[in-house]
Parts: structure tokens; C-alpha cells; sequence
């Protein structure tokens, strides 16, 4: 009689029997190597999923230590998912980087200064929304470009990322309520994110015109949190919880059908959280089925406007935009959501826009979340390749969905010369459809 040997065993560190279980579907077949940005750059087997997921293997049996060449490579991952749209055998390499980030230790002072924003300032709207006032009024002075000139390089290179921060009356959150134009069509909750709001408000407030232009009512509860994604990314996967747990508490109590996001990050993040709440809720035992309960609802419930709108049926009457376009795939929506087609659907129905292919979309752009501070060489080689695919193509928007892939983006074009905006696809969509018809801040 054939004995089966034991997926767990006596010496898998207790903390990492999921991770264990989840790389036992790592067959080595390699197809995701040539997927894997630092895969190409490096050509390191250690710096590619099937080299990641053996370390982690290695290290949740207890075979070598966590904090050394696993806590350089689960940093060095972009995170970007390439790999899991790769796969054949359906590794969850996402699910499994977030959970090895979140046992294995960082050295140095910037992941520790980078926890601490992440936990004091990123989901603190008040702290941020002063924050980026402070910023603005260095801008307005060019005291921004003197200070910068004393900074360390990597946080240099962060400068040169920023956009120019809006005055406070065309940022912040949106108004609590939008009625719809037309017939009623359902109700929907808007996460209106962190550096969408006080970065991107204007792509905020095309979006909610884009949806109730569609016949949808938009509840924008004022309570709503941070999503997470930048510290479950980060390895602060407890505190990405209680951020999801909380969000989850609040749109559920709107009555909302979805809740719709505009930011490729924040949308995978939200559809993440089942995962996150029930590891945390594993780890808080008695709280956990509430925790897990909620990460399910915002699960189900979490829908990239781009999704949805083609999910729904776009209905509002499109003008013409004569423009070239190259659309760019935020890796959080193409791999993390599965979301390939439905914005290029729709910018496709916009009359007279040509939607131009460029080489390889679906790559990393090198934004990834934090990862262009933290990993600024891989992140510039990243987004080189990235750029030469643009160039060649030569159009005159890049549009993608992703607060992150937006500054990265416009930055190395600018940078290279390049003649091409970056928008947002809803951005061109609420141009098509009327944009902001009576000029009216929507922001007071
Ligand atoms: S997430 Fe991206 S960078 Fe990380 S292993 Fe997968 S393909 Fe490579
Ligand atoms: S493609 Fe999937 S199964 Fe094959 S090596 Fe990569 S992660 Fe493992």
C-alpha cells in the first residue's frame, strides 16, 4: 500500500503551512519565466516565481532561513502577477508573495520609515490631505526642486514622480451622493482611494459622471477607509485587514450593488481581502469568522469601473475623439483582476479613436505601488522596456488605469522626450460623453 507522504510537515514552521500548501502547485514547468520582469532583467533563476516559490518552499520547511535571500527576492518581486496570467497549474503567486512578505523581515531604515507612512499617513485622509498642502506650497515656490536637489537619490527620483498637487478645492472626497441621469439603474458605492483623491481628483470626479451619466446612483460614503494595498504589499498584512474590514463595514451598511474603483491597485486589493481577513482572522481566532465574513462581502462586491461599466452596458451617447491610443495594462487589473477586454471595449466605442497596439501591455511598467522608492534601479530598467514599446508606437494618449502606472508613466515619457499624455480610460470616456458640462466643481 502506497503511504502518502505529508503536506505538512513536523518541521513546516507553524506560520507558513499556507504558504506551504499553496507552492506544493508549483509543477517547475518555467512557462512563467519569460513573463517575469526581474526574471528578464537579472536572468537569476532566484529572481523568478518558480525560484521565489522554491525559497519559500525551503523556507516553510524549515530548510533555510526567512529574513536572507527570500526577504531580498519577495522584495524585489514587483508584485505584479505576470506569472499567475502565466501559469498553467494555477499558482496563486500573488496570494503567495503577500503572505511571505508578511513573515519575513526587512533590514534597514527605509522599510521601517515605509511602514510607518503606510500606517500613520497613507490612511490618515486629514495627515495626507495636509501633507500634499505642505507639498503643493514647496511646489508653488520651487522649493521643492531646491530641496530635492538634497535628497538621497531614491527619494529624488520620487519627486520627479509627483504631478503638480492640486489647490484643496479641487481635491478630497468627492460629494456623498450622485443621482443618476435617466432611469434608475442600480446604486453603487465609489472607493475614492488616498492618492486618487488628492492626485487624481479629476479622474474621481469624470468617473462619477461617467457613472451616473449611465444611469447609475453613486454613494460615496464619507466614512471609507484606505484599501490596504500599499501595506498588504508592503507585508503589513494585519494592518491591510482591519483597512479592508472596516471598508467592508461601510459599503455593506450603503446598500450598495458594487463597489466600484477606478485605481487598478485599490480594485484588486478590495477583491484580495477575503484572503487577507481570513489569514488575519486565523491569526485573531475568535474575531475571525467576522473578519472573514466581511472580506468575503467586499470581495464579491469590488468591480473595476471599466469591468463594470462593460458588464452593465455603456448607454450614454459618445462624441468623437480623434486621438491615438495606445491603452497600457495595469498588471493589478489584468493579472490580479482578470480584466484584459472591457476597457479596451470601451474606448474602442468611442468614435474616431484608434486604439494602437503597442509590444507587450500587459508588462510591468515598474510602479508598483511603493516599488519605484524602494527598488528604484529595477523599477528604471522595468519601465525603460516599457517605454521603447511606447515610443515605437508613438500615440498620442497612454491610457491606464492605475494611479501608480499614470506617474510612472507620465514621468518616463516626459523624461524620454516623449509627445504622449497619460489618462485614465475614464477620462477619455467622460470627454467622449459631455465631460464636466457645466463646468461645475464637483469638489466644494
Ligand atoms: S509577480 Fe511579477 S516580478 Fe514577481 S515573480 Fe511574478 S512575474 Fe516576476
Ligand atoms: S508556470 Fe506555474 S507551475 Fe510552472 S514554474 Fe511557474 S509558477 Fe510553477
Amino acid at each position: 500500500m502506497e503511504v502518502e507522504t505529508p503536506r505538512v510537515a513536523e518541521n513546516t514552521r507553524p506560520e507558513w503551512e499556507e504558504i506551504l500548501e499553496e507552492s506544493l502547485a508549483c509543477v517547475h514547468c518555467g512557462l512563467c519565466l519569460s513573463a517575469c520582469p526581474t526574471y528578464r532583467q537579472t536572468g537569476r533563476e532566484t529572481s523568478s516565481p518558480r525560484g521565489r516559490i522554491y525559497l519559500m518552499r525551503a523556507a516553510a520547511q524549515g530548510r533555510i532561513e526567512p529574513d536572507g535571500l527570500l526577504a531580498e527576492e519577495a522584495f524585489l518581486c514587483l508584485g505584479c502577477r505576470a506569472c499567475e496570467t502565466a501559469c498553467p497549474a494555477g499558482v496563486r503567486y500573488g496570494r503567495l508573495v503577500e503572505l511571505t512578505r508578511s513573515r519575513v523581515r526587512q533590514r534597514g531604515l527605509l522599510p521601517r520609515v515605509e511602514r510607518l507612512l503606510l500606517r500613520q499617513l497613507i490612511p490618515r485622509r486629514a495627515r495626507l490631505a495636509r501633507a500634499f498642502d505642505g507639498l503643493r506650497a514647496l511646489q508653488r515656490t520651487r522649493l521643492d526642486a531646491l530641496l530635492g536637489s538634497l535628497l538621497p537619490r531614491r527619494l529624488r527620483e520620487a519627486r520627479a514622480l509627483l504631478p503638480a498637487v492640486p489647490p484643496r478645492g479641487q481635491r478630497g472626497m468627492p460629494p456623498e451622493i450622485l443621482a443618476p441621469e435617466g432611469p434608475r439603474r442600480g446604486r453603487v458605492g465609489f472607493l475614492a482611494g488616498c492618492v486618487m483623491s488628492e492626485l487624481f481628483a479629476d479622474v474621481n470626479a469624470a468617473t462619477l459622471r461617467v457613472l451616473s451619466r449611465n444611469g447609475f446612483e453613486v454613494v460615496v460614503p464619507p466614512t471609507q477607509g484606505c484599501c490596504g494595498a500599499l501595506q498588504a504589499h508592503a507585508g503589513d498584512a494585519n494592518f491591510a485587514a482591519e483597512l479592508a474590514a472596516h471598508n467592508a463595514r461601510v459599503f455593506e451598511a450603503a446598500g450598495v450593488d458594487a463597489v466600484i474603483s477606478n485605481s487598478a491597485g485599490c480594485g484588486a486589493a478590495m477583491r484580495d481581502s477575503a484572503g487577507w481577513l481570513a489569514d488575519s482572522g486565523r491569526l485573531l481566532a475568535d474575531s475571525g469568522r467576522l473578519l472573514a465574513d466581511s472580506g468575503s462581502w467586499l470581495a464579491e462586491h469590488a468591480r473595476d469601473v471599466s469591468s463594470f461599466l462593460d458588464e452593465q452596458g455603456w448607454r450614454a451617447p459618445l462624441e468623437p475623439l480623434p486621438l491615438r491610443v495606445c491603452y497600457d495594462d495595469p498588471c493589478h487589473l489584468v493579472h490580479a483582476q482578470g480584466v484584459e477586454a472591457a476597457p479596451r471595449r470601451l474606448l474602442q466605442a468611442i468614435p474616431q479613436l484608434e486604439l494602437v497596439p503597442h509590444a507587450d501591455p500587459g508588462a510591468c511598467c515598474g510602479a508598483a505601488g511603493t516599488y519605484n522608492l524602494t527598488q528604484p534601479e529595477m523599477a528604471g530598467a522595468v519601465l525603460d522596456v516599457k517605454l521603447d514599446s511606447l515610443a515605437a508606437a508613438d500615440p498620442d494618449v497612454v491610457a491606464t488605469g492605475n494611479p501608480g502606472c499614470m506617474m510612472q508613466l507620465a514621468a518616463g515619457l516626459s523624461r524620454r522626450g516623449l509627445r504622449a499624455r497619460v489618462k485614465h480610460p475614464v477620462e477619455l470616456l467622460d470627454e467622449s460623453s459631455g465631460g464636466n458640462v457645466q463646468g461645475a466643481p464637483l469638489y466644494s
